[in-house]
């Protein structure tokens, strides 16, 4: 799960890390009245005011400007809140204190899965698209893999202040930035925390300009509070329903839905499937149950996605019996009239026999192995396109 910029930052603040002051708006009025509280308060021009959206490169796209007056700020709130920002549009703005710029640090840590720890990446070219300098220019960037049974030490915070050139007016700031931006990384479950830039002023000071976290989502139960920062407008719309009915769902690109019990036959489903050169349109694991709600809203959500053109249900009926997911299949076709999707089935283990019967005189095409029914699936499908 992501979470916006000012929501980030509220995070860090709390571990540490010095962000500008600063507050959100989803109107130009109110943009104009958090200013001018902010300049009440001795905030100094330029305002800086930034696109609250889940996807990067916001200054690129326009979603960041700098308000030099007062009468600047609504102007510039109302022109940002219309735009849409890589198919996201923007709801709220985060109005801030501008900061001297002297130089942009790239400072983040991410799971690295091959590693099997978390790893810090440091780079004095920050402020651009990390993934750009990682392709074109590697040696820029510094990994910094952190024993979690050790923890962050203070040589590997040296070592990073090092790479990245940093004053030493600063060294202090900055210090406590990567130990701040490690706790929160541990005790929030992240799977990325991210400032970038990490500003070194022309004070020397050293602050945080932009802030990005992301959390696992299966950690999400031990933090309500973060659970709660979910923004649904932004997240897909199949997936945001199929959370909704408990489905277990990834939405993928190509036209076979797959319908399995289990995560483990859903991951060998969709394997088969390119095997026999077709593609999967999502992962989708019904669970053990399959009762007939749980297959009906499945179905309609495997072809509410336009590109689906076949259906591949895939049950193994281990504790599961199949006649009861053939039932649940059958109630489920009667509940979807205008039917015309072709669906390819494959049904083994208890009770396929009975299974079978039930469904014989049904417009399903049966397949008596996985590999057959995958071959079947990707043919129709293939046929139909
Ligand atoms: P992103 O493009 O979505 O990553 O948004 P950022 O918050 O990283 O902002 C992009 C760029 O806008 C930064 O790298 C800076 O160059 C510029 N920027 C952001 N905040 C300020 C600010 O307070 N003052 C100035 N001068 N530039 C800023
Ligand atoms: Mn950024």
């Amino acid at each position: 799960m992501k979470i916006h910029e000012y929501q980030a930052k509220a995070i860090l603040r709390n571990y540490g890390v010095r962000t500008p002051n600063g507050d959100v708006a989803a109107t130009p009025a109110k943009a104009e009245a958090v200013a001018k509280k902010m300049v009440a308060k001795g905030a100094t021009f330029p305002l800086v005011v930034k696109s609250q959206v889940l996807v990067g490169g916001r200054g690129k796209a326009g979603g960041i400007k700098l308000a030099h007056t007062i009468e600047e700020v609504r102007p510039l709130a109302k022109q940002i809140l219309k735009m849409n920002i890589k198919g996201e549009i923007v709801k709220q703005v985060l109005i801030e204190q501008g900061v001297d710029i002297q130089r942009e640090i790239y400072l983040g840590i991410i799971v690295d899965r091959a590693r099997k720890m978390p790893v810090f990446m440091a780079s004095a070219a920050g402020g651009v698209d990390i993934e750009e300098v990682a392709a074109s220019t590697p040696e820029k960037i510094l990994f910094v893999p952190v024993e979690p049974l050790l923890g962050l030490t203070d040589y590997q915070v040296r070592e990073m202040a090092y790479f990245v050139d940093i004053p030493k007016e600063g060294m202090k700031d900055f210090a406590g930035i990567v130990k701040g931006l490690y706790k929160a990384f541990m005790e929030k479950d992240c799977s990325l925390a991210e400032i970038n830039p990490l500003v070194i002023t022309g004070a020397k000071e050293v602050i945080a300009a932009d802030a990005k976290m992301n959390f696992d989502d299966n950690a999400l139960g031990r933090h309500p509070d973060i659970a709660e920062m979910r923004d649904e407008a932004e997240e897909a719309p199949l997936e945001r329903e199929a959370r909704r009915l408990k489905l277990n769902y990834v939405k993928l690109d190509g036209k076979i839905g797959c319908i399995v019990n289990g995560a483990g036959l859903a991951m060998g489903t969709m394997d088969i499937v390119k095997h026999f050169g077709g593609e999967p349109a999502n992962f989708l694991d019904i669970g053990g149950g399959a009762k007939a709600e749980q297959v009906t809203d499945a179905l309609r959500l495997i072809v509410s996605d336009p590109k689906v053109n076949t259906i591949f249900f895939n049950i193994f009926g281990g504790i599961v019996r199949c006649d009861l997911v053939a039932e649940g299949i059958l109630i489920a076709l009667k509940n979807l009239p205008d039917w015309n999707t072709p669906i390819v089935i494959r049904l083994s283990g208890t009770n396929e026999e009975k299974a079978r019967d039930m469904l014989k005189g049904s417009s399903l095409i049966s397949a008596a192995t996985m590999s057959e029914g995958a071959k079947k699936a990707v043919e129709i499908s293939n046929r139909a396109a």
